[in-house]
């Protein structure tokens, strides 16, 4: 490639380069509200013994769940599942295997199709 077509080539990239522009960036919370669910009645989410929770030191579950579906009510871990994205992340972490994890019934649950 001669030295003229490259610098021809490095204006058209600059060129475009005007054009194109990063999308802005997406907050946790603007991710969230494109999100839907279709929340059942029953829990699939359960804890499987408060006492286990109530030993616990470290708690994990209270920093990790992208949604803060865990929550300190007093003294008691409290496990919500409404806003849950199935992530799968507290079931990991939990040191104590104290979470009865499963996906919710079909036709319930999350539905990322709208983000
Ligand atoms: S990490 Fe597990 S055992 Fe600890 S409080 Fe959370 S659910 Fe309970
Ligand atoms: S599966 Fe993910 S979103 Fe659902 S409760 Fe656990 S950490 Fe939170």
């Amino acid at each position: 490639m001669s030295e003229g077509s490259s610098a021809a080539s490095n204006q058209g990239n600059a060129g475009i380069g005007g054009y194109l522009k990063a999308p802005a960036k997406l907050t946790l919370e603007d991710k969230l509200f494109l999100v839907a669910f279709n929340v059942d009645k029953e829990p699939h989410l359960k804890l499987k013994d408060k006492a286990v929770c109530a030993a616990c030191k470290a708690k994990p579950c209270l920093y990790i769940c992208p949604v803060e579906n865990y929550t300190l009510q007093g003294e008691e871990v409290v496990l919500s599942w409404e806003g849950c994205l199935e992530c799968g992340t507290c079931r990991i972490v939990c040191p104590h295997d104290a979470i009865d994890w499963k996906y919710p019934l079909g036709g319930y649950g999350v539905n990322f199709r709208n983000g």
